[in-house]
């Protein structure tokens, strides 16, 4: 590329090889002609949310319409379903049901069948006890919606699959490579990762978990800080993965950003049980033993805090109880497939979710991004951001407002 032909900027870095950064960094280098940068500080890509996930492709069903969240999920699903298709990936369209078991669910499950309407989700519909029957025969709940194009995926193989498009088009992935600097200066932007200084012309963060830290040494404002909720799940044993077709959901509380424990079939025929929301007391803490007294400490020094404690201790001591007792954990299942006792499920990987939580105690709902200067921080990508990857990278490079010099296998 030839500066007299390009006058856009040439050299952009990209922090985070997650979901978002592989697919914000593809897209620059398939549509900008940009020299692109990734730096990620593991020694392998998607090691953190994007590799411990439930490995599903939300249809858009819960988000509030005209959010962030509503339109990039929508597009999200619409643009992986096509990356899948085009990379020979696993794309399988398995269906969810999100069963109410009582009057307050299905007054809730109303609410939830007018948003996915709200939001285009195609073939949403209510089911009685029956129909919920001849769906999942084991499953029991008073109603449900059922949103057939809800399918599961695995995302590490995604983002393999978006490292092999960058290459392709000239861009570079670092690993072992953490920025631990970053300066700001006028138009151009410095990194240090290893003691190297590396310039850039623009910088885009997408550090997930780290995401306030890394943001704040791009000179942006503390909050929102990231509260770590781990997710825990248990697998069921292979003779009982039977017990259901789909995606089991319950109906979640409005108040409240997690979706609660559900059955999740996977691509390898696996079904996983879970994950519930216990505070994390280290960001990157996948055992209940990780404890990063540093990080801790600026979790409960945060206002927001404990103001979000003081709001949501009941869920709080609930979901301590399914961490510490399987027998509680199984009881959450059980309440859709009566069938299931404590043996049917042996412990598996947890996974840790970056929950933004502003100065106020208010839980960050919509996926938030800022920018100062050549520095563009995503600060809030929580779920649905696997499924809404890719549109976070079409509506991020938008955002940076770069002049396209090529249109080819821009998706
Ligand atoms: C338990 C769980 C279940 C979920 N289920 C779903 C689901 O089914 N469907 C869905 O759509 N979403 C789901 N999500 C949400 C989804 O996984 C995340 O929103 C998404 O993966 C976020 O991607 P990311 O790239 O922003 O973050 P991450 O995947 O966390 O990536 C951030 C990267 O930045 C790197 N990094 C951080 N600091 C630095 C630094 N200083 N220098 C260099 N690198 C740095 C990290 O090492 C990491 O690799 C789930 C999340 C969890 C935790």
């Amino acid at each position: 590329m030839s500066a007299g032909v390009n006058t856009g900027p040439r050299r952009i870095g990209v922090v985070g090889a997650g979901l978002v950064g592989l697919a914000v960094a593809r897209r620059l280098a398939q549509t900008t002609g940009a020299e692109v940068t990734v730096f990620e500080k593991e020694n392998e890509i998607a090691k953190h949310q994007s590799g411990h996930n439930s490995g599903v492709v939300h249809s858009g069903i819960y988000y509030k319409p005209g959010s962030l969240k509503a339109t990039l999920c929508r597009r999200g699903v619409e643009l992986i379903r096509e990356f899948c298709a085009e990379h020979g990936l696993e794309y399988r369209e398995i269906g969810k049901v999100i069963v109410a078991r009582d009057e307050v669910e299905v007054t809730r499950l109303r609410d939830l069948q007018e948003r996915a309407a709200g939001n285009g989700v195609p073939g949403v519909r209510r089911l009685g006890p029956e129909e919920l029957r001849e769906l999942e025969p084991h499953v029991r709940g008073r109603a449900a919606l059922h949103s057939p194009t809800t399918a599961i995926v695995d995302y590490k193989a995604i983002a393999r699959a978006l490292v092999s498009d960058l290459t392709a088009c000239g861009g570079r992935l670092l690993l072992d490579a953490p920025v631990t600097g970053i300066e700001r200066g006028g138009e151009r932007v410095a990194v240090t990762s290893r003691d190297v200084r590396h310039k850039f012309d623009r910088l885009v963060l997408c550090a997930g978990l780290q995401s306030d830290d890394v943001a704040r040494l791009a000179g942006d404002d503390p909050g929102p800080a990231i509260v770590p909720f781990r997710g825990e799940y248990y697998r069921l044993v292979p003779e009982r993965a039977h017990l259901v077709n789909g995606l089991v959901y319950p109906v979640p509380d409005p108040a409240y950003p997690f979706l609660g424990v559900h059955l999740t079939p996977r691509v390898d025929g696996s079904v996983d049980v879970g994950p519930n929301a216990v505070l994390a007391l280290a960001r990157e803490g996948y055992r209940r033993r990780d404890v990063h007294p540093g990080e801790l400490l600026r979790t409960l020094t945060w206002p927001g805090t404990a103001r979000l404690f003081r709001q949501h201790w009941r869920m709080g001591v609930h979901e301590y109880r399914g961490s510490l007792s399987k027998r509680a954990f199984t009881a959450d299942a059980r309440a859709y497939v009566p069938e299931l006792v404590p043996a049917d499920l042996t412990p598996a990987p947890a996974g840790v979710r970056a929950q933004a939580v502003d100065r106020d105690g208010s839980l960050v709902d919509d996926f938030r991004i800022s920018t100062l200067g050549p520095v563009t921080a995503v600060r809030n990508a929580p779920s649905p951001a696997a499924t809404s990857s890719l549109a976070i990278a079409e509506h991020v490079v938008d955002r940076l407002n770069l002049p396209r010099t090529s249109t080819r296998n821009s998706r």
